[in-house]
């Protein structure tokens, strides 16, 4: 008994194959059919029996699972030859054909097919209707029109390769503003914007830009083979002239240390400290604490550094002073604004420092004043403040990019890429004269 049911298993197995293998043949003398009905008159009566929907569902019934559920197709579109028929020959419903000519049109893509374009389709099977529409209409452009299937319409996509890198250099004087100034230099938008956030540590773009400072940039663009811009890519050298002082930086592409620096190899990213002060012990961190004088819970602000009094204290980042004086429980205090989003504060100073007098710029690292106990205070210590748009946050969790300094192998790598940025520079503008 077991044999003779093994036997049958076989065979109908065997059986299975064989039925696989015709269906493959049958599938594809259709499908080559298909692919021939675009050319041939003759087919057209193929065509005919394909469409039947009964003919249709059979066909499904029969390849379920063999089938692809998508067909796709390559065309290039003859003389003579349209949208609307190319896809009426591939067996696409009027109501459908009509639903993606007039995406065409919307999308205002009608206008720029041409002869020998190349037309990419995916046709779903089960219904005929259209999941994608691609053309390829230049060398380095292609459209796409993806159905979304959710709001059943058609989503236009720009695809675009082999795009051309070009390095320009442009300069100019600001008499209103950095972004008009570059505006009329056709600078993009991008550039421009990319430009403020390099120099946003240290220059404070309300205050610091005063007429007649100038600007020098090199940066890349990329463009098609009309020599329109499609996409903007780095900056590669930057320089900020404020009242007659250059603010230079290069880009280095070193792996690891990607950014703009400055001739000595800084970085443009220059971090606030988290720590303004040297040898000191974080006494009272930013949180809920007892309040040591008024001695209830209170939300603590700031972070305290205990230390000696006279300890020198740091300006946490370059910025401009914007006060230095007495403010009430804080003591003596000075704060900072370093750019518009970010300014610091420093309480209960012994005394300030000669640097620390409002409308001064410091840079980081520079001595404020000296730590002391005035105000409202158990003994000596700083009290550090970090205020981002306006609200108060914790120095200790800030997360800044570092403000490094290239050294070593680095360092004489960036050397030679400054070097050759400045040959390039100069080619560069050599060319414009
Ligand atoms: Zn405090």
């Amino acid at each position: 008994m077991k044999q003779h049911f093994r036997y049958v298993q076989d065979f109908l197995r065997k059986n299975q194959e064989l039925s696989f293998v015709i269906l493959l043949v049958i599938t594809s003398v259709i499908l080559t059919q298909l692919f021939q009905a675009s050319k041939s008159q003759s087919t057209k009566e193929y065509l005919k029996v394909i469409n039947n929907l009964y003919f249709q569902k059979t066909f499904k019934n029969v390849l379920e699972g063999f089938e692809p559920k998508y067909l796709k197709v390559e065309h290039k579109i003859a003389n003579n030859e349209s949208i609307n028929n190319i896809l009426k020959n591939y067996g696409v419903p009027k109501k459908e054909i009509n639903n993606i000519l007039n995406s065409l049109l919307e999308n205002k893509v009608a206008n720029n097919i041409k002869v020998n374009d190349i037309v990419n389709l995916i046709i779903d099977n089960s219904n005929m209707t259209i999941s994608k529409l691609g053309i390829t209409i230049s060398k380095t452009k292609k459209i796409e029109l993806i159905r979304d299937y959710e709001k059943d319409i058609f989503k236009k996509k720009e695809i675009v390769t082999n795009l051309q890198k070009k390095i320009i250099f442009k300069e100019g004087r600001i008499t209103q503003s950095l972004y008009r100034s570059a505006s009329k230099q056709n600078i993009p938008a991008n550039i421009i914007v990319e430009f403020a956030r390099i120099y946003g540590f240290q220059i404070d773009f309300q205050r610091d830009i005063r007429k007649n400072d100038s600007f020098q940039i090199i940066y890349e663009v990329y463009e098609d083979e009309n020599k329109k811009i499609f996409n903007t890519g780095k900056i590669i050298f930057a320089d900020l002239n404020l009242r007659n002082q250059s603010n230079t930086l290069y880009y280095f592409d070193k792996k690891g240390n990607e950014g703009h620096y400055d001739l000595n190899g800084k970085s443009a990213k220059k971090a606030l400290m988290k720590t303004p002060i040297n040898g000191a012990r974080l006494s009272s961190p930013y949180g809920m604490r007892k309040h040591p004088i008024d001695g209830f819970n209170k939300m603590h602000r700031g972070t305290d550094f205990a230390a000696p009094e006279g300890t020198p204290i740091m300006a946490s980042g370059d910025g401009v002073v914007i006060k230095a004086s007495w403010c009430g429980g804080g003591g003596n205090c000075v704060k900072i604004k370093h750019n518009s989003s970010y300014s610091t504060v420093y309480a209960h100073m012994s005394k300030f420092s000669r640097l620390a007098k409002t409308g001064n710029r410091v840079k980081q690292g520079q001595i404020i004043g000296y730590v002391g106990s005035t105000g409202k205070s158990t003994g000596p210590h700083l009290h550090y403040e970090v205020i981002f748009n306006g609200k108060k946050i914790n120095s200790q969790t800030l997360k800044l990019p570092s403000g490094k300094t290239l050294k070593g192998k680095s360092r004489e790598q960036f050397e030679i890429r400054k070097i050759k940025t400045d040959v390039l520079k100069s080619e560069l503008i050599l060319k414009l004269s």
